[in-house]
């Protein structure tokens, strides 16, 4: 057997493994080959790794810093993530399966949020308040919520813990960071970095274990002052009840079930692989994903057989290799649910045009493969079209005109995203007008950016992440009175 490499948490500065001495094995999405181990951590590893960031927040380097020095130090740290971009994304690779090539330009995005909020650590400026007493002089100041707990999935660990750390830090806060069970090693190798960057002893702590061990030890905690998550809408539901205990602030970043909506005087070359990368692209598991393809009766057959047509051409493969298009699933039970709700949609009468299981070459046999799959005839009350897959999986729906795409499109508990592919600017913005949905692109799809908010409508979460809005997320407004 191939020694497993070990990451150790950070607690206060030190690299610990747990308290009990227990430990998580992560495997290899294309291998199935447990390649590494992280710390299984329980509410003794919380409780300490919460304790320290509370003890950083309230005395020593930390509070002492001016603002300035605190954007110093998130630029440094994003020059050093930028240094060790490839490294980075090759540990993230070998436990999430996503492509090196994609994995790889978001690593080299990434540093972007530190250098934008290192930027705007010195710039939350308070008020002087009009008052309507004469003796009286008053004015507002912002300052940070306190001990931050940072929850993250396993699609994106570093991408999505990014949006929480950089505005957290510059805010202020000091945090807690708990990565998924299942792709924890990135974020470990990573907050190494954050020592060499210059930042106090914790400021920063990770804790590495399963969700459902270590989340109430977490999110109730009595010195926590918010949580910042993202993961499944009922997972956030859990999380925001036992946060709503202890009256904590919290940023919720949930599922979707997005509609990509493709109208007749669109390009339609540019909607075709609009398409594609929408659902495709880290095999399905974004929750951005354009899961919902909404085309117009009248290009219907002919865009379904592009788009299937064209996705027949992905090549599955190895993650690592920079020909492969199309990677495995993260985990082997997420594979099988993809797997499952492909059933769900043939039983519910949606015409399968493209795959529909697990690829058949024997090179891909370990690995947690489903094939890009493509189901036409879709109707919006069908599972398929409701519930969020997070997998290589199509649903194509016909729609007839502007108010029905809107009506389908909008007939969902999510609101994360929505794209449309359109040739007119007045439906360009009436489309985006109606659309339920936190973000929506037009003849795109998938851009975020550090400075756009993300976040999302109805079930897909609370309050956002990115831009400045994110910032005053991890703040509290003090307003002081002086009789003069
Ligand atoms: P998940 O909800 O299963 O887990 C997310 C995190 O929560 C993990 O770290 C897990 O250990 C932890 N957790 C589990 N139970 C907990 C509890 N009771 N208390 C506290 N923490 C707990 O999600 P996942 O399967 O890792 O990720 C996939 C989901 O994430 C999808 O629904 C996807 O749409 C969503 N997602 C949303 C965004 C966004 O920005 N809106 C981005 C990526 C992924």
């Amino acid at each position: 057997m191939t020694e497993l490499v070990r990451y150790l948490n950070t607690v206060d500065g030190r690299r610990r493994a747990a308290a009990d001495g227990q430990w998580i094995v992560s495997q290899n999405p294309f291998t199935g080959e447990a390649w590494a181990e992280v710390p299984r951590g329980t509410k003794a590893d919380a409780d300490e790794a919460v304790a320290a960031a509370h003890r950083a927040f309230t005395g020593g380097a930390w509070p002492a810093l001016s603002a300035t020095a605190r954007g110093k130090l998130l630029r440094r740290l994003g020059d050093l993530i930028a240094r060790d971009a490839d490294k980075l994304a090759a540990i993230e690779v070998r436990d999430n399966g996503k492509l090196l090539a994609e994995m790889g330009g978001q690593l080299r995005y990434i540093p972007e949020w530190f250098h934008y909020y290192g930027g705007l650590a010195d710039k939350i400026e308070g008020g002087v308040l009009p008052m309507d007493k004469p003796e009286m002089f008053a004015f507002t100041k912002h300052e940070p919520l306190g001990v931050v707990v940072a929850i993250t999935p396993w699609n994106s660990p570093l991408l999505l813990l990014a949006w929480k750390l950089a505005p957290a830090l510059a805010a202020g806060c000091t945090v807690v960071i708990k990565p998924s069970e299942f792709t924890s090693c990135s974020t470990l190798a990573f907050v190494e970095l954050i020592e060499e960057a210059g930042f106090p002893p914790g400021v920063v702590n990770t804790v590495t274990g399963y969700g459902s061990e270590l989340g109430a030890a977490l999110t109730e905690h009595p010195l926590v002052a918010k949580v910042a998550f993202t993961g499944g809408d009922a997972t956030g539901a859990a999380v925001y009840g036992a946060a709503a205990k202890g009256l904590k602030h919290v940023t919720l970043e949930l599922g979707g079930k997005s509609p990509n909506i493709v109208f007749d005087d669109a390009n339609l070359d540019d909607a075709v692989k609009g398409a594609i990368s929408g659902i495709f692209a880290a095999s399905g598991q974004t929750c951005i994903a354009g899961s919902r393809l909404l085309v117009q009766r009248s290009v219907y057959e002919e865009v379904a057989g592009r788009v299937a047509a064209f996705a027949g051409t992905a090549k599955l493969g190895d993650p690592m290799r920079s020909e492969t298009q199309v990677g495995p699933i993260t985990t082997l039970p997420q594979r099988d649910k993809v797997l499952s709700y492909i059933d769900v949609a043939r039983n519910e009468g949606a015409r399968c045009l493209l795959g529909g299981g697990r690829p058949g070459a024997p090179e891909l046999a370990r690995g947690w493969f489903v094939e890009p799959t493509i189901f036409a005839d879709v109707t919006n009350g069908m599972r398929i079209a409701r519930e969020e897959v997070f997998g290589p999986v199509l649903s194509i729906i016909p729609f007839e005109d502007e108010a029905h795409a809107v009506e389908i499109a909008n007939d969902t508990i999510y609101g994360l995203a929505a794209g449309v592919w359109t040739g007119s600017s007045r439906r360009a913005f009436l489309m985006a007008d109606r659309l339920q949905a936190g973000t929506v692109w037009v003849n795109t799809y998938r851009a975020v950016s550090f400075m756009a908010p993300f976040g999302g409508y109805k079930r897909s979460g609370i309050g956002r992440e990115s831009g400045q809005e994110a910032i005053r997320e991890y703040l509290q407004t003090k307003t002081v009175w002086m009789n003069l």
